[in-house]
């Protein structure tokens, strides 16, 4: 540490820290660009071009790079994501090598779960400890609104043979979108409490491939408290947020919760403890980064773990201090959320 407190990079020793003190313990894997769904606040309706497959990173490849950042720089948790990672092959495999890693990590899957009726139970037989599925709405012809296909009864069937799995409590994603299902907040909180759901709210970001997020169009989480403190009461939840983006709520005094992840109108960037590699080898120190260190050329190239390690510190040691949205400057990256990983 330096007389003020403020580590140097040299002091970075094995975790992965950045200029402003933070550690990253939580990885999130891209294991795919690709996506059966086109949610409007994430894709086009179609012209996207997906990664060459020569780029993607192998399921060799991508356990080497999770035990670097387990055995070596302390990561301690590993979503994975995508794009739709249920689509990758490898899905059971990976996860079941990486909870053979020493100390074994937490893992976590960000699905829409179309396929997960028939992968849940084996995926909970891998090591898998608890999924979130993305949800906007209840009624199938908004479904196919904004996610552009027919699919609500497939995204149900894998929210109730995720249950079944034991994968619990499973979280669900809700982004609500203004004058399409943002009246259907508290329909939708009653189904995730009926079913032990814990449901949460993230306000829509400027990360879609069309670049069409309009910040009048956000429903904040201002608003989406106020609708559901219409039919629930809601009170802060004692339990401690640490690093979690969700502020959550006890609902009608617990113990269902409910969260919203307010990324545009409350940024938690000061308690930020993630990391992020892209599908095709790429380390993000941020969900809104400009910039990305490549660590698929070194891996290629014969780079020692110890090398890769370092590198990685060195995209982490440059993450900036907040993600900019309400900066008059602030820009999109270039990559979709599809691309980078949500
Ligand atoms: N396909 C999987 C899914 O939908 O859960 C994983 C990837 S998706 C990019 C991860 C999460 O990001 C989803 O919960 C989705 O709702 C959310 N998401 C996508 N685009 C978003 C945006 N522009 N603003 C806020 N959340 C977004
Ligand atoms: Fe696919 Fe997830 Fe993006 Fe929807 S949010 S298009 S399911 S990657």
């Amino acid at each position: 540490m330096t007389v003020s407190g403020r580590p140097r990079q040299a002091d970075a020793g094995t975790g992965l820290v950045d200029r402003y003190g933070r550690v990253a313990t939580d990885l999130r894997v891209s294991l795919t660009d690709r996506c059966n769904l086109r949610c409007a606040y994430c894709m086009p309706a179609e012209g996207l071009d997906w990664l060459p497959k020569p780029e993607l990173l192998t399921d060799d490849e991508i356990v080497r790079l999770a035990g670097i950042g387990v055995t070596m720089l302390g990561i301690r948790e590993i979503r994975f994501t995508g794009g739709e990672p249920l689509l990758r092959r490898g899905l059971a495999g990976i996860i079941g090598a990486v909870t053979a890693l020493e100390p074994r990590p937490k893992t976590m899957l960000t699905t829409n779960a179309i396929g997960l009726e028939r992968m849940a139970r084996q995926l909970a037989e891998s090591g898998l400890d608890r999924i979130n599925i993305s949800l906007d709405t209840l009624r199938p012809e908004r479904f196919s609104q904004i996610t552009r296909r027919h699919r609500l009864d497939d995204v149900l069937a894998g929210v109730h043979a995720a249950n079944a799995a034991g994968l619990r409590p499973v979280k669900i994603n809700t982004v609500l979108l203004r004058d399409v299902n943002d009246d259907e907040a508290p329909e939708l909180l009653d189904f995730a409490v009926e079913h032990g759901l814990e449901l949460r709210f993230i306000e829509q970001m400027p990360l879609d491939a069309q670049h069409a997020w309009r910040r009048e169009n956000m429903v904040s989480s201002e608003e989406i408290l106020a609708a559901l403190s219409k039919r629930f009461t809601l009170t802060p939840d004692p339990a401690e947020r640490g690093g979690a983006p969700a502020e959550t709520w006890l609902v009608d005094g617990g113990p269902a919760k409910v969260g919203v992840i307010a990324s545009v109108t409350r940024p938690f960037c000061g308690a930020c403890d993630r990391t992020r590699l892209t599908a095709d080898g790429q380390i993000r120190n941020c969900l809104f980064a400009r910039t990305e260190n490549d660590l698929r050329t070194p891996l290629r190239s014969g780079a020692s773990d110890a090398e890769i390690a370092e590198l990685w510190r060195t995209a982490m040691w440059g993450k900036l201090p907040g993600h900019g949205i309400n900066d008059p400057t602030f820009l999109q990256p270039e990559r979709p959320m599809s691309a980078i990983g949500g």
